[in-house]
């Protein structure tokens, strides 16, 4: 289930979440949890096996981890945003299988998800350089990721 689906171009009025601090095309996928899940700890697993690169606080995030991976070939990184940052718990460069816990996700309206609601962001970044825009100006500025639910959603 997402609210906010890749490329969407979301303003302040449009927005499918209300009230909303973003403007500009949607660069990841927003995953909703399930009805009952907003005091239960939500598991966020690896989509697929790679290196943790990158584990940081992030202002319009909270909790950010970063995956290297291999897709199709080609090499990405996959953004998993909102994320309570201490519930992750493995280190820079660790190994990574596909369906690994990372962490959990971040409480509701808290530092934990940068005052965001309890969701996914999940990001596909093209390449090997962390880019952790959530959202992009103009609409060719998407060229830079992939849709994860080409890949992901549904499954
Ligand atoms: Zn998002």
């Amino acid at each position: 289930m997402t609210k906010k689906p890749f490329g969407i171009y979301i303003t302040l009025e449009n927005s499918p979440v209300q009230p909303e601090r973003f403007t500009g095309y949607h660069t990841g996928v927003d995953l909703e949890i399930f009805p009952g899940e907003e005091n239960t700890e939500v598991s966020v697993k690896a989509v697929c096996a790679g290196k943790l690169i990158y584990r940081n606080y992030i202002s319009g995030y909270g909790g950010v981890a970063g995956e290297s991976c291999e897709l199709n070939g080609q090499l990405i990184i996959v953004i998993y945003g909102h994320l309570k940052l201490d519930s992750i718990i493995n280190k820079i460069n660790d190994e990574l299988k596909a369906g690994e816990k990372i962490g959990i996700l971040g409480k509701s309206k808290s530092t934990e998800t940068d005052s965001e609601r309890k969701h996914l962001h999940l990001g596909f970044v093209k390449g090997e350089v962390m880019n952790l825009k959530g959202y992009v100006a103009i609409q060719a500025g998407l060229s830079d990721w992939i849709d994860p639910c080409e890949y992901v959603c549904g499954k």
